[in-house]
């Protein structure tokens, strides 16, 4: 975070951010905010959700926020994390547009309850916003250090949005894919999920991917992926980059998990579409035909090398150099399956 103080953006970045709709569902309310959370480096992140999907609460022992932030926090285009065009070359948190609870406003009520690490506080304050995002309600509260945001009756003036989404069932599907996906890039954290009052989910914290992967594909133990982390010097670049591959060996490659290929860089999961294809035509020709890869790619570069305005919810990036990045790709593939050739039996190719 570059400092403490939440200010509204200027016009020019903006405009130069083409900032989007970002809440359209409740997974990607699940995803701002706990992204909110590791901004503020939490370790522990306790979410609950009530049966019907439309009150979702993320706790955290973040940073937590001061009184005047949390008197802006909801206001449009108002951050913490970026401050002029320029800092968008170096962007090191996950956030940075200053809109996510600023729509949540517009959809759903918002309540923050916070109370900062630093500078100390003896206690936390608690907030309600307007569909503007200005206060209507704060109080004093007792509370731990760290930040707890509720995100209640989502969409219940909307008929028509509420009515267009999915099915409860997809919806959690769809919850649980985010933070799958969150907890690969940050195996450190400690998860706790509630809904509907039940614990529905448990992460515990790890120290790599390797290691989370079986808490969540539980039919696999650590041993049925080869990981590969490799320091990598970058084209044009004093320093070093880093690259994380964790590979389902082939004789355990999946026969229903399709979507199993994933790729994040710099702690975010993002479409990568031209790595996706380089891990695609590297790893399918190991595997037999009803076979898919497993396979987890975590690429660790300098912010000034990634343009994350590819896409309005920063879900599709551009890398710099990214034919460099293909071969390195490549060659980590190579050592991974390598690394485990004497315990890989002979694979037929038929295709
Ligand atoms: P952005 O993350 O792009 O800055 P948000 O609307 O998500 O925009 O959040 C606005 C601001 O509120 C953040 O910049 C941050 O300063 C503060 N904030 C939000 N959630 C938290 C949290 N869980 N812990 C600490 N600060 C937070
Ligand atoms: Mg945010």
């Amino acid at each position: 975070m570059i400092d403490h103080c939440i200010q509204p953006l200027p016009d020019q970045v903006i405009k130069q951010i083409a900032a989007g709709e970002v809440i359209a569902s409740s997974a990607s309310v699940i995803k701002e905010l706990v992204e909110n959370a590791l901004d503020a480096n939490a370790t522990r992140i306790t979410i609950t959700m009530n049966a019907e999907l439309s009150s979702l609460q993320v706790a955290d022992n973040g940073e937590g926020m001061s009184l005047e932030d949390l008197r802006h926090c909801a206001y449009a285009h108002t951050t913490s994390k970026i401050r002029s065009t320029s800092d968008l070359q170096k962007i090191v948190t996950l956030g940075f547009r200053g809109e996510a609870l600023h729509s949540m406003t517009q959809i759903a009520s918002l309540q923050v309850r916070s109370r900062p690490h630093y500078p100390t506080s003896e206690t936390g304050y608690e907030m309600s916003y307007s569909r503007g995002g200005e206060v209507i309600s704060e109080k004093t509260i007792a509370i731990a250090p760290g930040t707890i945001v509720t995100v209640s009756d989502l969409f219940a003036d909307f008929p028509a949005r509420r009515h267009a989404l999915p099915k409860k069932s997809q919806q959690l599907k769809a919850i649980q894919k985010t933070i799958y996906e969150i907890a690969m890039a940050h195996p450190d954290l400690t998860w706790q999920v509630y809904h509907d009052d039940r614990l529905w989910l448990h992460l515990s914290p790890v120290e790599t991917p390797q290691q989370l992967l079986p808490q969540i594909l539980s039919q696999f133990q650590t041993s049925d992926f080869q990981y590969v982390s490799k320091e990598i010097k970058t084209p044009d670049q004093e320093g070093q980059s880093r690259l994380e591959l964790l590979l389902g060996l082939p004789d355990r490659a999946s026969r229903h998990q399709r979507d199993w290929l994933k790729t994040a860089v710099n702690g975010r999961c993002v479409r990568l579409p031209e790595i996706e294809q380089t891990l695609v035509s590297g790893l399918m020709k190991t595997l037999p035909r009803d076979r898919y890869p497993i396979c987890w790619l975590h690429l660790h570069t300098h912010p000034h090398l990634i343009d994350w305005n590819r896409h309005p919810a920063k879900t599709e990036i551009y890398l710099c150099h990214l034919k460099h990045w293909q071969e390195q790709v490549q060659n980590a593939i190579k050592d991974a399956l390598q690394l485990n050739s004497n315990s890989v039996p002979e694979i037929v190719h038929n295709r």
